[in-house]
């Protein structure tokens, strides 16, 4: 038996969290033969779960007697005051990442990052994919890991987005190959500190081996800090210079490996934060195996993904675009980045404990109109009062709703209408995906204004 299997087989395991990872974790656990009590803090209807025979126990420290392992779904935060007598008892307390991790085959692509994973998670298995390399793609972004072990086979590649919440709980994880795509503020409401936060992500390397890869944004300094925190080779990307190893941006040419890979022109998203995707997803599938000819081609025919820089609608000259993704700061400032200007931007929602100011100096020249909706509407409206009165109108809209009407009215041909509201989504939608298709409906139910009709 392997050494996997034996720390699991006949193992009393608590798996806490019942959401789609934490029953993944479940079904693992099962398959290989632990006794598996599911927990969560509130009452859990699911059918897998029915299914499996297994019911879900309050979160109380009664759950966990007798454990031998106890497994965290990643929307379970590592400090739990129940698991500490858990810990104290040396019991293994691990994240679903690492379970999955003992018993994955095929080497593994670990991508973290505060912005960009699942677009360059995306990517990178699209290009894999294309290039004839065998692949599959999960974690933070559809499949959870713990489902992709039945799947995974010697010789593939595990492709798996990583948020700093499943590297927080990790101990022997290894990724062949780990990126970092950027660190900023982001989730400090369950870090604490940034110092923490980024921390969390530098995990990723933490058990790479000489003979591994680390895939470092160079442009940022938290990232390229981390080449140094590693046994694995240092390659890095970069948007503003050169590097030795990976790749760059020759003005409007991509570098890889020192060879031209393509014109930045070819990469079909906006933005050069999407070309900082691309020439990280073009390092990983190099060293995958790809070659530039099949990066290049691969690259062109990358769909994007829902949510990211969306186009919704051309509706009398004015383009609409569902950014709804941009759930901090820092992207909604390289949405604003990727335009010329004209723009009309939706903001606000929940507040992550967040400061917006840095938005204002981005907006000047650029934003003709902000469109305030949500709870943090009036915090948002407080931070952008460095923009001198006139420049930019600020309007409270409340919803979504009134904020595409307000836009529909007031955006003229050749202006964007720009849904990246900085925020979480939680106030007045389920989720992310719900706010974006929420206003994609909205923009898609308005009118085409015909001349001289109502
Ligand atoms: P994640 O999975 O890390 O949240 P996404 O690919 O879903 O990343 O993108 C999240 C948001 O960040 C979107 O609004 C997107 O436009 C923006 N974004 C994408 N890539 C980057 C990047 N490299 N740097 C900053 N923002 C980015």
């Amino acid at each position: 038996m392997k050494s996997a299997e034996m720390k699991v087989q006949g193992a009393r395991a608590v798996v806490v969290g019942m959401a789609r990872s934490g029953v993944a974790a479940v079904e693992l656990l099962m398959e290989y033969g632990a006794r598996v009590t599911a927990v969560d803090q509130s009452a859990v209807a699911n059918p897998k779960l029915v299914e499996l025979g297994v019911s879900v126990r309050p979160q109380e420290a009664a759950a966990f007697e007798g454990a031998d392992l106890v497994v965290l779904s990643p929307g379970v935060p590592a400090d739990l005051e129940v698991l500490q007598s858990v810990r104290g008892r040396g019991v293994p307390v691990v994240g679903d990442l690492e379970l999955a991790s003992w018993f994955l085959k095929g080497e593994i692509v670990g991508i973290t990052g505060s912005n960009g994973k699942t677009t360059t998670t995306a990517m990178t298995g699209h290009i894999l994919k294309a290039s004839g390399i065998p692949v599959q793609v999960g974690g933070n972004i559809g499949t959870p890991p713990a489902s992709m072990v039945k799947t995974s086979r010697p010789g593939q590649w595990n492709v798996l987005e990583l948020s700093s919440f499943q590297l927080e709980t990790i101990s022997t994880f290894r990724a062949h190959i780990g990126a970092a795509l950027n660190v900023t503020p982001d989730h400090l409401d369950r870090h604490y500190t940034f110092e923490k936060y980024a921390d969390a992500k530098a995990r990723l390397f933490e058990n790479q081996r000489a003979d591994d890869f680390a895939v470092l944004n160079a442009d940022d300094p938290v990232t390229r800090g981390y080449g140094e925190r590693t046994a694995a080779k240092a390659m890095f990307f970069s948007s503003t210079g050169k590097v030795d190893s990976g790749a760059w941006l020759d003005r409007d040419q991509i570098v890889l490996d020192g060879q031209q890979l393509m014109p930045a022109a070819e990469v079909p998203l906006r933005g050069v934060h999407n070309l900082e995707n691309t020439m990280a997803a073009a390092v990983m599938a190099r060293l995958a195996g790809a070659t530039h000819e099949q990066i290049r081609a691969a690259v062109m025919s990358f769909p994007g993904v829902e949510h990211r820089l969306e186009f919704v609608r051309d509706l009398n000259g004015v383009a609409w675009y569902n950014d709804s993704k941009a759930t901090n700061v820092d992207a909604t400032l390289k949405a604003l980045a990727a335009f010329p200007g004209g723009l009309w931007l939706i903001l606000g929602g929940k507040d992550k404990n967040s400061d917006y100011r840095p938005l204002a100096a981005a907006m000047k020249e650029k934003v003709r109109g902000v469109l305030l909706i949500g709870a943090a509407a009036d915090k948002i409206g407080d931070h952008l009062r460095g923009i001198r009165h006139g420049e930019v109108s600020i309007v409270k809209c409340g919803t979504l709703e009134a904020a595409v009407l307000h836009a529909h009215a007031s955006a003229r041909s050749g202006d964007t209408v720009l849904l990246a509201p900085a925020c979480a989504s939680f106030d007045q939608f389920e989720n992310f995906e719900h706010r974006g298709r929420e206003f994609k409906r909205l923009v898609n139910a308005l009118l085409t204004k015909e001349p001289g009709k109502n």
